[in-house]
């Protein structure tokens, strides 16, 4: 590209409308956890928001599916979730969930500060000092002690001038493929299970080769459905799901135009797909499309570079830490970034010089350091989330929503700590952060009951007892135990989580009230 006209856009004097402990830019599950935890330990906290509600990708991108590996504040989260009627196994209902986060925050003490972007970082003396956003109201700034990036893009720590990586470096920089979650009305479950035999991802597979073959899409969006969530609390027969399966490949999903591009691209493969949906799939006959998420999901972009990069060869080796403040449960999840189907796994080269590909074994789980969440060069940062620091297959692996929250937890309670005693965050004593964490509910001195895919840590399953992506018929991208080794090892984590959910509550006194949303908050 030839070099891009520059125009002078002038210094201007903005007010300082705020000044805080910590700020949190970006209010996904990553900048809630850390919001939350930076005012449990004495923190004034803002937080900042560019949309209209808490939850990010989840409530906004409509990932309606967050149950996987709880800690902390999670069972609280959690708790809430369940007092009203909000999640059902792993499937959450969005509004509640928008009011439980808030009403958890507002309870706390944070301050949320909605439909503003952070437009630029303060920095002094090489410090993080606050930020410029911009709002209704204008240009205005933030001073803040601490902050911690959340924005899932890196925005806040690049704005400051920290390095980032963004993209798989083998395939041009393009970053993983982004989805444009689809929310449909009037399905009807029971005919959906009648016609499913089992596998509801087999029986998309089939129809979309056949839809495929009769020429109904013009071109393949994915071999497979990514997943779909039935939404809790409805009318079976007129029941409302969410669907991922529209895909955008060779992304630039920090380039404003491109992101443009893969939305209309995607709204346009939503149509065809509902009507993929009412022609082939069981219990879809009088189903429409109510509306696509508010938000892109972005599922990896930038990746701001900290005192540790997280690698894909931790996760394959189950990586232990000294200063481990979270846990990682995940398989590597990179959907391609420039065809159909799915990269999970990294290839490693043996001593003989020949090639291997090594995937995540299930019950396995890692850790991830407190250096993977302090910024390089810039002190009082810390990050969490998605733009965690990493490497392009070790992102894929970390950035499930409640891995995101339990980095934001990590990071919150550090911002607080730091300041409570007078060191940079950099030079935080990070056995101390580790002893608080525990104490607040996150376990990383006891190994857990189970690790990647449910599977109990303490199982004995070798790689001959699983079946691979490839070879799985109904395309399903998670490496998965043979139906015999399941009967034996397999556990269900929703079952899992619920006994440690159970155990948790009482442990601390909470009691159902079966009330309505926030009742429990009271
Ligand atoms: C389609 C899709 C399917 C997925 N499926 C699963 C799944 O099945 N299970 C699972 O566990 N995970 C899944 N994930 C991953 C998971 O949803 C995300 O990685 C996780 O939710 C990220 O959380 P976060 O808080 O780091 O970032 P985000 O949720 O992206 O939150 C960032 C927040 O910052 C705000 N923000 C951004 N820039 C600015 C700015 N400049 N100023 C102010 N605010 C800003 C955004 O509006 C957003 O609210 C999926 C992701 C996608 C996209």
């Amino acid at each position: 590209m030839s070099e891009m006209e520059k125009f002078a856009w002038g210094a201007k004097e903005i007010p300082v409308v705020r000044s805080v402990d910590v700020l949190v830019a970006g209010g996904g599950y990553a900048g809630f956890g850390a919001a939350m935890c930076a005012a449990r330990n004495g923190a004034k906290v803002l937080l900042v928001e560019q949309l209209s509600a808490l939850g990010g990708l989840v409530t906004m991108g409509y990932v309606a599916l967050t149950f996987s590996y709880i800690e902390g504040i999670g069972f609280e989260l959690f708790h809430a979730l369940k007092n009203c009627g909000a999640v059902k196994g792993r499937f959450l209902d969005l509004e509640k969930t928008k009011v439980i986060l808030e009403q958890m925050l507002l309870k706390e003490g944070v301050e949320i500060l909605y439909g503003t972007s952070i437009v630029d970082a303060i920095v002094e003396n090489g410090a993080a000092a606050g930020a410029v956003i911009f709002n209704k109201s204008g240009f205005q700034a933030i001073r803040a002690k601490r902050s911690v990036d959340a924005t899932g893009d890196g925005d806040l720590a690049v704005f400051a001038g920290v390095p980032c990586e963004c993209g798989c470096p083998e395939l041009d920089g393009y970053n993983q493929a982004s989805s444009l979650v689809m929310h449909v009305g009037n399905v009807d479950f029971e005919a959906m299970d009648a016609g499913s035999h089992g596998s509801f991802e087999l029986v998309w597979r089939e129809a979309i080769d056949k839809a495929m073959a009769a020429k109904e899409y013009p071109y393949m969006i994915d071999k497979r459905v990514n997943w779909q969530v039935r939404v809790p609390g409805r009318d079976p027969h007129h029941a409302e799901v969410y669907i991922c399966y529209a895909h955008s490949r060779k992304c630039r999903c920090t380039d404003g135009f491109d992101l443009t591009r893969q939305l209309i691209e995607q709204r346009q493969q939503c149509q065809w797909t509902i009507e993929f949906c009412r022609k082939h799939l069981p219990g879809f006959a009088n189903a429409w499309l109510i509306d696509t998420a508010p938000l892109l999901g972005v599922r990896e972009s930038r990746r701001i570079m900290c005192d540790y990069k997280v690698t894909g060869d931790d996760l394959v080796d189950g990586a232990r830490f000294e200063d481990a403040v979270a846990r990682a449960m995940h398989a590597f999840d990179a959907h391609h970034p420039t065809e159909p189907g799915h990269i999970k796994h990294i290839v490693r080269r043996k001593a003989d010089g020949t090639e291997e590909k090594c995937y995540v074994n299930p019950g396995q789980w890692r850790e991830i350091p407190y250096r993977a969440l302090v910024t390089k060069k810039i002190e009082n940062m810390l990050v969490a989330g998605r733009n965690v620091s990493a490497d392009f297959m070790g992102q894929s692996g970390i950035r499930l929503v409640l891995e995101c929250l339990n980095m934001g937890q990590a990071a919150g309670t550090a911002a607080a700590l730091s300041l409570k005693d007078g060191v940079t965050a950099r030079k935080l004593d990070v056995q101390k952060l580790r002893s608080r964490l525990e104490e607040m509910g996150i376990n990383l001195f006891h190994a857990p009951e189970y690790g990647q895919s449910g599977i109990a840590a303490s199982s004995k399953i070798t790689p001959a007892d699983l079946i691979y992506p490839e070879n799985n018929p109904s395309g399903q991208a998670n490496v998965v135990l043979t139906d015999k080794a399941r009967g034996k090892y397999a556990m269900n984590v929703s079952e899992i989580e619920a006994d440690r959910m159970e155990k948790y509550l009482s442990d601390n006194g909470y009691a159902q009230t079966d009330g309505d949303v926030g009742t429990n908050l009271e």
